[in-house]
């Protein structure tokens, strides 16, 4: 893991309180798999001592910028939404254990695979989409927000990655079906058949996809949060329980097999 001082390219509001920061990081970026996170160091630091964790949302082509998408909910967040471009950002990254991609060899030519991001949880599954894409999966991807003004995943991503077929659903109905991504996943998990199933979002989303794709016998891989404060393993503030004891969200994780979690 290396600490880098980021220059900050880009700060883009997106929606009511989500932003999209893209910085210039020529240590940390080359290094990131899907669905690693970078703990970020809040200028002001007196006031906030502790780093906050946010997913590597994208990276550029050339490997030396990374984005990351963040809501505002915090005084952390809330920083971080003020800075401007040319000041810095400090980053200890790569963090965490990312996706464990399925065995190409060991799932049929042309499979499809199920994403299912839930609000600002879907940051975690952007690099992963782009990732499959590339090994030929078939991807269905449900996105869903409380209502559209919060849909801010949806934009362009089928041009983006090659394979990808959207499914939008929002709490309101504003956009998309309406209701939760929970209802889409079950809709085209009885009527579809896929290899894999990644998903990232609110705990109790998370939870009945567990129980859905364990019905179904499907892989199923979770990107949990939780509140940390290291980052690095030390301090097991973010533990949560699981079939093999308590694991820490921050180095076993974030990303977990779903049928290991205790829900
Ligand atoms: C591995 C990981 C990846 C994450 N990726 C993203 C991302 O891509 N984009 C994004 O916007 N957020 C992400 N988060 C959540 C983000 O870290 C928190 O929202 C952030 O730390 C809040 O800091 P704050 O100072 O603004 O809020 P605080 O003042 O610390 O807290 C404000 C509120 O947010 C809640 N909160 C704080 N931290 C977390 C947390 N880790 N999980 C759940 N609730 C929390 C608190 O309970 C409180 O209600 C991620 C969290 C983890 C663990």
């Amino acid at each position: 893991m290396i600490v880098e001082k980021c220059a900050i390219l880009g700060n883009q509001s997106l929606a009511p309180n989500i932003g999209l920061i893209r910085l210039e990081s020529r240590c940390i970026a080359p290094l990131v798999a899907a669905g690693q996170f970078v703990h970020v160091q809040i200028p002001a630091a007196g006031e906030l001592m502790l780093r906050r964790p946010f997913s590597v949302y994208e990276i550029d082509d050339s490997r030396t910028q990374l984005s990351i998408v963040y809501q505002v909910v915090g005084r952390g967040s809330k920083h971080i939404q003020e800075l401007k471009v040319g000041e810095e950002l400090n980053l200890l990254g790569p963090c965490g254990q990312g996706w464990r991609l399925p065995d190409v060899h060991q799932t049929q030519a042309g499979g499809r695979v199920l994403l299912v991001g839930g609000g600002i949880g879907t940051a975690a599954l952007q690099l992963l989409a782009a990732q499959l894409a590339t090994l030929g999966y078939g991807i269905d991807f449900v996105v869903g927000a409380a209502t559209a003004r919060l849909l801010v995943f949806n934009t362009g991503l089928e041009v983006l990655v090659p394979g990808l077929k959207l499914h939008v659903c929002t709490d309101d109905g504003s956009a998309g079906h309406r209701g939760l991504t929970t209802d889409l996943a079950e809709a085209l998990l009885s009527h579809g058949s896929y290899e894999w199933l990644a998903s990232c979002g609110p705990e109790p989303m998370l939870a009945a996809l567990a129980s859905l794709a364990k019905k179904k016998r499907l892989a199923h891989q979770v990107s949990l949060e939780a509140r940390m404060a290291c980052g690095v393993g030390a301090c097991l503030g973010c533990v949560v329980p699981t079939l093999d004891g308590q694991r820490r969200v921050c180095a076993d994780g974030p990303v977990f097999d779903a049928e290991a979690v205790v829900w």
